[in-house]
């Protein structure tokens, strides 16, 4: 049987749906709507896959990571480049397709949430792109940690709204979206940059990134006998790189398939492993696995790597968890260091933090496979924006 989710109501078994104020249900059908038309439309597609080439430019490669593969000893290794991307990671293929919908509903005004800020620069690029208005909330402390963010934004022409109740974090910038878009549905489009957040985000986002996924089929035909992977590795935070590598492959039985999330000080300290130890609960519109205290409070998640900072996941991953169709493990902040040395030394790719997490879950994985199996790991993103954080922790990165 095939795997066929979200159905109608966007539900991925008990996961997902649409928990938000009534005011933005017709909006989310209207979105919804213009989407799926979208989708089906050959000149939008045209449009869409245009850009991904001259913009972003798509394809990325695919890469036979040779040492790699002979430093871990088992396994022949390949990355999926998308820190060749423009802007440096996979999330302009989602910011991308948003704003194209956004320009087909009619809509002038582009809101957004960030935490570190990789979102708000994927979604400032392109709506400079477009010429279109622009506004980021972003939590007043993730603004002063994340201050070269806070610029490329404005040196994009976005306006970065500091956010400066709660925590002063990603969940209270969230919180903050909503309520502008509460307020301007007409004229706003709310662009969500993982595969979370209300149906039909995370169907819509994770469509958008399966042109990872597609392209590595095409792309191993060339390169290795095999037409098919036989492992697949992403990092999980929202999950949308993950979704985007995994889901041109779901149907395929024979594809083992892994998330890595991050267990920041390891899983009895400070983390951010949601599937591994999250209990289940309702988070920006949907619901899914969370990270919670015994109130129901969302506890604040910890990672080296900001991208993967956040105490939720999108709700198809917990429903991929509870039908075992992913394998879901963790990997430390020591661990994701020691892996940004290792690619980098090994391959002359520095990644990002957010990656590191699936270059450092290879040692474990490489040991449950055969000993001749393709491995595909996704390079998310690039580290440059993370260089500031590793020379913070010399004493790891230069351990070798
Ligand atoms: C944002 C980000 C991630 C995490 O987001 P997902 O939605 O889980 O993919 C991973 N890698 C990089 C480089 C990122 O910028």
């Amino acid at each position: 049987m095939s795997y066929d989710a979200p159905n109608q109501n966007g539900r991925f078994g008990p996961y997902g749906g649409a928990f938000v104020p009534e005011i933005l249900i017709p909006e989310l059908n209207a979105l919804e709507e213009a989407f799926e038309q979208s989708w089906a439309d050959e000149s939008f597609l045209n449009q869409y896959r245009c850009l991904l080439h001259s913009y972003v430019g798509r394809p990325t490669s695919l890469t036979y990571a040779e040492r790699l593969s002979h430093e871990l000893g088992r396994g022949q290794i390949f990355l999926k480049r998308e820190d060749l991307c423009h802007s440096g990671a996979h999330k302009i293929n989602n910011t991308i397709g948003q704003i194209l919908i956004a320009r087909h509903m009619g809509k002038t005004r582009i809101i957004a949430e960030t935490g570190a800020g990789q979102h708000g620069v994927a979604t400032a690029t392109i709506a400079a792109r477009f010429g279109m208005t622009c506004i980021i909330y972003m939590g007043a402390e993730d603004m002063s940690r994340q201050a070269l963010n806070v610029k490329r934004m404005r040196l994009l022409g976005a306006e970065v709204r500091p956010t400066t109740c709660g925590s002063q974090t990603l969940k209270d910038a969230t919180n903050e979206a909503i309520r502008d878009w509460v307020s301007n549905p007409r004229d706003t489009f709310y662009i969500i940059g993982s595969v979370v957040g209300p149906h039909p985000y995370p169907k819509m986002v994770r469509t958008f990134q399966s042109v990872i996924g597609e392209e590595v089929h095409s792309q191993l035909r060339q390169l290795s006998s095999k037409a098919v992977p036989d492992v697949l590795v992403a990092c999980v935070g929202g999950g949308s790189n993950a979704i985007g590598l995994f889901y041109p492959f779901i149907d395929y039985q024979d594809v083992t398939m892994y998330g890595v999330e991050a267990a920041g000080e390891g899983l009895h300290g400070r983390h951010a492993a949601t599937l591994s130890t999250g209990d289940i609960g309702v988070l920006h519109g949907a619901m899914s696995y969370l990270l919670q205290d015994e109130d129901g409070q969302i506890s604040l998640a910890h990672s080296i790597s900001a991208g993967l900072d956040y105490p939720g996941v999108g709700p198809e991953h917990s429903w991929l968890k509870d039908i075992g169709r992913v394998k879901y493990i963790s990997e430390t902040d020591h661990a994701a260091l020691r892996a940004v040395s290792l690619l980098s030394r090994t391959e002359g790719i520095i990644p990002a933090l957010e990656t590191a997490h699936a270059i450092a879950a290879l040692e474990k994985v490489v040991n449950e496979v055969d000993t001749d199996s393709v491995i595909v790991v996704n390079c998310s993103g690039r580290g440059d924006k993370d260089m500031q954080t590793i020379m913070e922790h010399d004493e790891i990165t230069t351990i070798f």
